[in-house]
């Protein structure tokens, strides 16, 4: 007992403060527009936004990739995909354990748990879809979700029961919804039941320390809403960008009600709250809006991987404040580790940094070097370090040059100003791809449903150019 209290009071020391809770709110698929501290006109976002004035708004918010699943396993190892072969949408496989987040990483919450935080995941996973990477196996005490990359919102779409009979990705949307190991009845519109399945697990576990990652699918397609929300946006075309604004809509509600149960509980002033996107809005495909960044999601241009971000801790950062130094995902467990004071291994070095003191005013200068992006299969990078950004895409034998703080749409193209520049970029990115690996499953790309939609596409574009 002694011991034990001794080390109880070491960790305090350490720490200098009660361990503060974390919450991580990701949506699915939004776009950098689409919140109105990015200044959206036609979808409100109050709570979102609140987010940000009560906080930081990070105005060059990365994520580590520019799709979901990578993006996803990168903020939840802190440790950039690449460095494990996590670089592609998995599959939907219940039986092939190579196919998800590799069972030797750590993640935010078995780092969290060694210094006794109890950790939840509600909504998407997509980190695997065996029983051995379930979000119990990997550090959660509690889910309450879908393991596949996205799922159907109406419960009379959810008709099959076992997540682990579903065959493949389309199956996958339709399976019920897994409360830890056990598949529970479709209740109700998903982004409302997985909002309240947020405020419970707050109401529940109020009085320790906690990691909440509520990990909504909206507004990843399918698009569906619930006229209640569609009513909202009568002024707006029927069409994707209506829809897309009701599930958006749908999401902001959601978070006003997990921020008024911190609130409630009195646990706001210490609970770090992020808010941010997987990746850039695929546009054409959900009504989502980038602007005014270049390209969508999977681009290496900055729409795929520039996302609404920030973060409130009204204990400890200054409100209303905007951070322009560039900051990724991968930061943010980095930053609770340092906060809690939990270990992290030798050997699986964070590739995030400790915001906290950038976000003060105690360090000056950028916490990154550089910003990285590799994409195996089609053979582009990139690279944001300081006001610049390196692309190359090698298939095209293309390399541009930006500065974003005068062209932040990529529109100006300046390689030829800057040779010492590229290869100051070029040199910092091939430091740092020296420790990453080759992928190590095949993703969605290699299934036969998706290389015929691809091939359909290819037609339809060959078929547009010849007339
Ligand atoms: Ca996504």
């Amino acid at each position: 007992m002694k011991i034990f209290f001794a080390l109880f009071s070491l960790t305090l020391a350490i720490t200098g403060q009660e361990k503060p809770n974390l919450i991580v709110i990701m949506t699915d698929d939004m776009g950098y527009a689409d919140v109105g501290f990015n200044g959206c006109k036609d979808i409100p976002t109050p709570h979102i936004d609140s987010i940000a004035s009560n906080g930081v708004k990070f105005t060059s918010g990365y994520v580590a990739y520019s799709v979901c699943g990578p993006s996803r396993a990168a903020f939840m190892t802190g440790r950039y995909g690449q460095r494990f072969g996590f670089e592609r949408n998995p599959q939907y496989r219940t039986q092939d354990e190579n196919m998800g987040l590799p069972l030797g990483e750590d993640t935010i919450a078995s780092a969290l748990r060694k210094v006794g935080y109890y950790s939840g995941v509600i909504g998407k996973w997509h980190l695997g879809a065996t029983k051995k990477h379930h979000p119990l196996k990997r550090g959660f005490q509690e889910f309450y979700g879908h393991l596949g990359g996205g799922h159907q919102y109406m419960p009379e779409m959810l008709n099959i029961e076992d997540s682990y009979a579903a065959k493949d990705e389309p199956q996958s949307y339709r399976t019920w919804i897994l409360k830890d190991h056990k598949a529970v009845p479709p209740r109700k519109y998903l982004t409302d039941d997985f909002s309240d399945e947020a405020v419970s697990f707050i109401e529940r576990n109020h009085n320790k320390p906690f990691f909440l990652f509520l990990s909504y699918n909206a507004p990843h397609t399918p698009l569906q809403a619930p006229q209640k929300y569609l009513d909202r946006f009568i002024n707006l075309k029927e069409g994707k960008r209506r829809t897309y604004a009701a599930m958006v809509s749908a999401v902001d509600d959601g978070v006003g009600r997990v921020l008024s149960s911190l609130t409630k509980n009195q646990i706001n002033q210490n609970t770090i709250v992020f808010f941010l996107s997987d990746n850039g809005g695929p546009s054409t495909k959900n009504g989502s809006n980038n602007a005014p960044l270049r390209g969508n999601k999977g681009d290496a241009w900055e729409g795929g991987w520039r996302v609404p971000f920030a973060v409130q801790w009204p204990l400890r950062l200054p409100k209303g404040t905007e951070y322009d130094h560039p900051v990724v995902s991968l930061d943010i467990m980095a930053t609770i580790a340092a906060r809690a004071g939990a270990p992290i291994s030798n050997d699986r070095p964070l590739d995030g940094v400790n915001l906290i003191p950038f976000l003060t005013g105690k360090k000056e200068g950028a916490p990154h070097q550089g910003i990285f992006l590799r994409k195996f299969d089609s053979g582009s990078t990139a690279i944001r370090s300081g006001n610049h950004k390196l692309v190359t895409y090698e298939k095209k034998a293309f390399t541009g040059l930006y500065d974003l703080r005068e062209d932040i749409g990529e529109t100006k193209n300046i390689r030829d100003q800057s040779p010492e520049e590229i290869s100051r970029l070029k040199m910092l990115w091939e430091n740092w791809n020296k420790s990453n690996i080759d992928p190590v499953f095949k993703g969605l790309i290699h299934t036969p449903a998706w290389q015929k939609k691809r091939n359909q596409a290819t037609r339809k574009k060959a078929k547009t150019n010849h007339k």
